[in-house]
């Protein structure tokens, strides 16, 4: 029903644990068979299990789980993720121009980003096969994540990250889950060449040329089309680092369609920051891709060199999608409308609204679309970006009030409100 192959020449590797094809170089990828699947039985059972009390039921990657690579019930470390709202966007529709818009939220995962879902399925496929030790590199949030998991697995977890040049939270939720944390110069690109080439019988690579993180992460699409009755979005819109995630995404809405879940697929938009934007270039100018050295405020995407860039490049072809670039200021401004839903979002996630407005002005996205931006990790990630901003003169900046007196300000305030 599912096997393992080469995302590029498709030949089956010798161990299901390398990462990378020995023939070809390229990353390995699961193939789901999705003609020997039941639409109705997929529904019933994902009915069934959202009223049940077993953990791996109130997860939203495992309820699926007949839809990911096997994994022995005992193996299967979960934190109950992936069931994370649809929620709806008023001033995100209007901001970036559309009458309907809605916020899927990762950000309201176990460890506070969407690396939950992928994490929890390659931390139970490595205690299955008796690893002792997760490694990654990380530019924070698969730090949290792989520290967590690997803790629930009884496992040690080692992250490799640029600690200085990401934010302090992940940090420090990584150090409370009891990682090594080593730090490096450079930043996250050297240290995922860092980690690659380790030996997979010694260490467990968890960054998402793991395809198990993507079997986990392409469960966020049938969460997505769950909460809407199976009904496909017009536009999909999220950031893109290393572009594992718009790799995930788009597998699970092709599966999707391919057992007959939902009738059609919705077009991706992937928005990288224009200073860590080889994919957005590659894509306009129809070429490979050329790494840069990455540089932005939304550091979970300061990306040069992304590990995922050919898969995520034939996801974006198949669904008619397309990648675009925006600026660190318009990143920000995004990031504050979305907090003005009572939502929020770190700076990385907020590229989707910004891309999204973008979008709707060049008219790619005409007005009545139908779109959902992915939000993928928690406001809580990154608090001194947020308090940098609201000292600032930026246009949502929410300043302080000081030095007044509260009478005076509140009959000030019902006067301007009324
Ligand atoms: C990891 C991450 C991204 C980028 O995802 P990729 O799969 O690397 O493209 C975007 N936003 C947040 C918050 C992240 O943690
Ligand atoms: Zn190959």
């Amino acid at each position: 029903m599912i096997s393992l192959r080469c995302s590029g020449c498709g030949e089956q590797p010798p161990d299901a644990d390398v990462l990378a094809c020995p023939l070809c170089e390229e990353l390995l990828a699961f193939e789901l068979r999705t003609d020997a699947i039941s639409a109705y039985a997929v529904e019933d059972r994902t009915r069934l299990r959202r009223a049940s009390v077993d953990a791996r039921d109130r997860s939203g990657v495992w309820r699926y789980r007949e839809l990911l690579p096997p994994v022995a019930d005992d193996a299967i470390t979960t934190l109950r993720e992936g069931d994370v709202p649809l929620i709806e966007a008023n001033r995100g529709a209007s901001y970036a121009g559309v009458d309907r818009l809605a916020y899927l939220h990762l950000g309201m995962n176990p460890t506070a980003s969407f690396k939950d879902a992928g994490m929890t399925v390659a931390i139970s496929h490595a205690r299955e096969r008796g690893a002792r030790v997760a490694i990654c590199a990380s530019t924070g949030n698969t730090a949290a994540s792989a520290a967590a998991y690997a803790a629930r697995a009884g496992m040690t977890a080692v992250v490799i990250a640029p600690v200085d040049a990401i934010s302090a939270a992940k940090v420090a939720q990584t150090l409370d889950y009891g990682a090594h944390v080593v730090a490096v110069e450079g930043d996250f690109d050297d240290a995922l060449r860092a980690v690659r080439p380790l030996d997979p019988a010694t260490v467990t690579v968890v960054n998402s040329v793991n395809p198990y993180r993507i079997e986990g992460q392409k469960t966020a699409a049938f969460v997505l089309l769950e909460q809407r009755r199976w009904h496909a979005p017009d536009w999909v819109v999220l950031p893109g680092g290393n572009l594992g995630n718009a790799s995930a995404l788009g597998k699970g809405f092709r599966e999707a369609r391919g057992i007959g879940l939902t009738a059609r697929l919705p077009r991706l938009a992937v928005v990288q920051a224009a200073g860590a934007a080889p994919f957005a270039r590659a894509w306009r100018e129809d070429r490979e891709l050329v790494p840069v050295r990455a540089q932005t405020d939304a550091t979970a995407i300061r990306i040069g060199a992304p590990a995922s860039w050919k898969k995520a490049r034939a996801e974006v072809r198949f669904s008619a999608g397309t990648v675009l670039d925006v600026r660190d200021d318009e990143i920000a401004e995004a990031r504050a409308v979305i907090g003005r839903d009572g939502v929020g979002c770190e700076p990385a996630s907020a590229a989707s609204l910004a891309g999204l407005r973008q979008l709707v002005s060049s008219g790619t996205v005409p007005r009545d679309a139908d779109v959902v931006c992915v939000l993928t990790g928690h406001v809580l990630k990154d608090t001194a970006y947020a308090e940098r901003y609201h000292a600032s003169s930026a246009p949502h900046a929410n300043a302080i009030v000081r030095g007044t007196d509260l009478a005076d300000y509140l009959n000030l305030l019902l006067l301007t409100r009324a």
